[in-house]
């Protein structure tokens, strides 16, 4: 069993690179961030304020959250629906955002999350991972690029799905959204201390695949050597 953490902000190429070393090494990639996407989605469609803790809080007990992998990909079930590219919208990040600095929405996705991995070899992407979902995980990295280059990546995604979005727009969300990640009080998304800070500005997601498998591969023959001892 492997445990790989992914970590960092929006537009660093957390999922893509995910996607692929998954695909490579085939274990699993659990994002994380779909379970926030999921509570957030259910907010505002009950039209609750995504900051009250009350309003945020009083909703929890009628979210069944199920995530399935079907053909390969995270299908992520509100209660018995698959949600697909619906919690993809531009306005639900903003929600996740919010919901996700309430200390029992995280309380509530923590087990879902946890038990994933302890039943697979995975690689998860998000922002706690390596400080809280996964301490132990055998490979931490927190990935990051420049504001500009990430806010361009998620601009061209966005764009590829045929959202009508700015640019200067999606800069400006994603540094506000940055902040209040970084910021909150519970589980910020900050780096954990053995983790491998990792600027892949101006590289493609196999680009930044392959220096991640080359840390994987440096740790499993350090494990292997006796030099490292397994974490789990
Ligand atoms: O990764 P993604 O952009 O889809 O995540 C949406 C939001 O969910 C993030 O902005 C963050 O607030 C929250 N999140 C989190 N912890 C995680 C994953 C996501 O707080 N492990």
């Amino acid at each position: 069993m492997i445990q790989i953490a992914i970590d960092g902000p929006s537009g660093a190429g957390k999922s893509t690179v995910a996607k692929l070393i998954a695909k490579k090494m085939g274990i699993v990639y659990v994002d994380t961030g779909a379970l926030y996407r999921t509570v957030g989605y259910y907010v505002r469609q009950k039209g609750v304020d995504p900051k009250s803790h009350e309003g945020v809080s009083a909703l929890l007990g009628e979210i069944d959250i199920q995530v399935k992998y079907e053909n390969g990909e995270q299908c992520v079930y509100l209660n018995g629906e698959n949600l697909g590219d619906k919690i993809r919208q531009n306005e639900i990040s903003k929600y996740a955002s919010d919901v996700s600095a309430i200390p029992a929405v995280r309380a509530f996705l923590l087990d879902t999350q946890k038990s994933i991995a302890s039943q697979n070899s995975v690689v998860m992407d998000g922002r706690d991972i390596g400080t809280v979902i996964l301490p132990n995980a055998d490979v931490k990295i927190f990935l990051t690029a420049t504001d500009e280059e990430r806010a361009k990546r998620r601009y061209n995604e966005l764009i590829a799905k045929g959202a009508d979005v700015r640019l200067e727009d999606i800069l400006k969300e994603m540094k506000e959204r940055d902040a209040n990640d970084k910021g909150r009080k519970i589980a910020p998304a900050i780096p954990a201390e053995d983790a491998i800070i990792f600027d892949n500005t101006g590289l493609t997601g196999e680009e930044s695949c392959e220096k991640i498998l080359e840390i994987v591969r440096d740790v499993q023959n350090k494990r292997k050597e006796g030099v490292l001892q397994p974490t789990n």
